[in-house]
């Protein structure tokens, strides 16, 4: 802890100099020097060319020594002056020139004190010497001027005959040195403290901006990252919402300019040798898009985007001898292509992204594209699922009129010759001769009874033909369901008591009239019964249940009846219960049905619940199934809800 608060002292130079380096810090130092130099020179040079006209009134053999000497210190100052003003000399030169003037002044000092044997101008040399310590920021040049001029004078005062000034001014001098050392090494250390400081200063401004930068790119990025996000929940928003591509296409170009500009792009779908336009955002409204054709070439573009299945960037499309440019379109500048991958992996095509300016897409642009590429490829998928699905259903169509065709065909066509076999048959049954054979009896009664079942089938396709057409005609009258169903039950006594069946009728005696098409009804429940029958094994048991409806009930407007038929029989798989309705719809294996319309298991056509929906929906009523599952071991049974309203909409005539 106490290291940290030591090396966060701001004006600690010690710990702090490594920091920025010696260097560094010396380089500054001398900048400085070199800094003061400058508007000394001026005095500097008036100094001297007051000294030289001082010297210049002396005797001859004083003045012209010094004059050279203090002619020679103006003209090193001048012409220094001169590169210090025209920049010319480096920073490191600055200490150097500082102690070679300092010492040109000195010597023409000396050179007076040595000729006069005079200590009187001892005074100018101490003058010298504190600007020597007070300019020069390198202690060893300073030394050196400072001891090489001591060092002449007490020589020249030794060699001169003894005077009461020379020990006195002797004493100045080495006074004048103490005080220049301490004004050089206070000067200096003081300088290097502003340095450190300046340079800890910058260092933190350097931060600051670079944490500003970052700052910036964060919050830069979370925009761009919140804008992509939305952007892209608006497009698979669209997605859910609308199967229209166009519409999704064009919304995917429009948002992603949004985030990755550009000035003109497209979708590009792959067929054959060719990239077609299916979608175009930002291109001139003459040019017309969608009609361009960009034939694909090896090694281009494309195939480059194709072969890697990444996106593709060109920083400048003069660059790239391949470039198609297309006729009629702003020249292309930087462009990005992104690919179109499907779910089987494969690319189907690109997000082209041109710019008309030399502006190269970046890396982090080409990502974000992508996302808008994927998106682009779902949409695509989409659509060509939908009109699969679309081609699939007209197909399933066209099969269903044409399986409608035959039944109506072939029902029509069996017609005719069935009444014929049936009418003759039972006239054989009852003729005389027939009757007297035995053998003959058993064979005409199973024709009669072989065409009285073709009958009840060729019967069962007409009615369905009539319902898949919605021609089936509904002859209204009061109907009492109690009646019909205990008509249909006396006819089916026998079956009962062959299968060894239980039949339960409970409440249903107590219904009320309804109005609806008595022989339709008749059917819906023989099939229903017949069923039932068929479905449940020997000794089970069959419940006829029935009750009032209010009305609402099932979304049926008016009162309605509900008669349940419940069986314990084979139940029915709940993935069956809707299918069951459709015709032809046969549940387990075809070829285990056993044959006969009331054994157990017996084989159907498979339209018995079809004519049933049919009739009941066109009574206005609701059929449907519940059964927990399909087992023939524990027999699960089934329960069939027949709802039928009591009265008819009036028809309008
Ligand atoms: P089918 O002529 O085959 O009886 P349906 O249209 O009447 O034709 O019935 C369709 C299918 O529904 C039958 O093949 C059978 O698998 C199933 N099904 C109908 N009623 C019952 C029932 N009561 N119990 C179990 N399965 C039934």
């Amino acid at each position: 802890m106490s290291q940290i608060t030591q090396q966060s002292k701001p004006n600690d130079v010690t710990t702090t100099l490594p920091e920025f380096g010696k260097a560094e810090l010396c380089a500054a130092l001398d900048e400085v020097m070199l800094g003061s130099l400058r508007p000394t020179m001026g005095v500097l040079i008036a100094l001297l060319l007051i000294l030289i006209y001082g010297y210049a009134r002396q005797p001859q053999a004083i003045a012209v020594p010094t004059i050279v000497v203090a002619a020679a210190a103006l003209a090193v100052v001048f012409v220094s002056g001169i590169l210090l003003y025209l920049r010319k000399i480096p920073a490191r030169y600055a200490n150097p020139l500082g102690a070679m003037i300092a010492l040109l002044v000195l010597l023409q000092r000396l050179v007076f004190i040595a000729l006069l044997r005079d200590p009187a101008p001892t005074a100018n040399m101490i003058l010298t010497f504190v600007g020597a310590g007070f300019l020069i920021l390198s202690t060893p040049w300073l030394a050196g001027v400072i001891g090489s001029a001591l060092a002449t004078w007490i020589w020249i005062a030794l060699r001169s005959p003894a005077a009461p000034g020379w020990g006195e001014n002797g004493f100045l001098l080495v006074s004048a040195t103490a005080l220049t050392v301490i004004i050089h090494l206070a000067r200096l250390d003081s300088l290097r403290r502003q340095e450190l400081l300046r340079f800890q200063n910058e260092s933190r401004n350097r931060e600051l901006e670079q944490r500003t930068v970052e700052l910036e790119t964060f919050y830069q990025a979370e925009r761009s990252r919140r804008l992509l996000t939305e952007t892209l929940y608006e497009v698979s928003h669209a997605l859910s919402q609308t199967l229209n591509l166009q519409e999704v296409l064009d919304l995917i170009l429009g948002n992603l300019a949004r985030i990755v500009p550009f000035d003109r792009g497209s979708v590009m779908l792959k067929h054959d040798q060719v990239l077609e336009i299916v979608a175009a955002w930002g291109f001139p409204p003459a040019s017309n898009p969608l009609q361009i054709r960009v034939p694909i070439k090896e090694e281009d573009v494309f195939q480059q985007i194709c072969d890697s299945k990444r996106p593709l960037i060109v920083p400048e499309v003069f660059e790239r001898s391949d470039w198609q440019q297309v006729e009629n379109l702003p020249q292309a500048r930087a462009w990005a292509g992104v690919p179109l991958i499907n779910a089987e992996n494969t690319v189907i095509g690109m997000l082209s992204l041109t710019r008309e300016t030399p502006r190269a897409y970046t890396d982090d642009e080409a990502v974000l594209a992508l996302a808008f590429a994927g998106q682009a490829a779902i949409a695509l998928q989409n659509a060509r699922l939908y009109s699969e699905l679309e081609e699939a259903y007209a197909q399933l169509e066209r099969l269903d009129q044409a399986k409608s065709d035959f039944i109506t065909v072939a029902a029509h066509e069996l017609r005719t010759p069935l009444t014929v076999i049936r009418g003759y048959s039972q006239m054989l049954v009852k003729a005389p001769e027939i009757k007297r054979v035995p053998e003959y009896t058993e064979i005409v009664n199973g024709i009669f009874e072989g065409a009285l079942r073709l009958n009840d089938l060729v019967n069962s396709m007409i009615d369905i033909a009539k319902i898949d057409s919605q021609i089936l005609q509904l002859y209204l009258s009061p109907v009492s369901l109690v009646d019909l169903l205990r008509e249909l039950l006396r006819g089916l006594r026998g079956v009962f008591q062959e299968r060894n069946l239980t039949l339960c009728v409970s409440d249903a005696w107590r219904l009320p009239l309804i109005e609806g098409d008595m022989d339709s009804l008749k059917k819906v429940f023989y099939h229903l019964l017949v069923n039932a029958i068929k479905y449940t094994p020997d000794g089970g048991t069959i419940t006829v249940t029935g009750s009032v409806l209010p009305a609402g009930t099932h979304g049926i407007p008016s009162d309605s009846v509900e008669i349940v038929i419940q069986d314990t029989g084979i139940g029915i798989d709940p993935r069956f219960h809707d299918l069951i309705f459709t015709k032809f719809y046969q549940t387990g294996e075809v070829a285990l049905h056993s044959s006969g319309t009331t054994k157990f298991r017996g084989g159907g056509p498979g339209l018995g619940l079809a004519i049933v929906k049919g009739i009941v929906d066109a009574h206005g009523g609701k059929v449907w199934v519940e059964s927990q599952g399909y087992d023939e071991a524990t027999c699960p049974g089934s329960s069939f809800h027949v709802v039928l309203p009591l009265t008819q909409p009036k028809q309008n005539s």
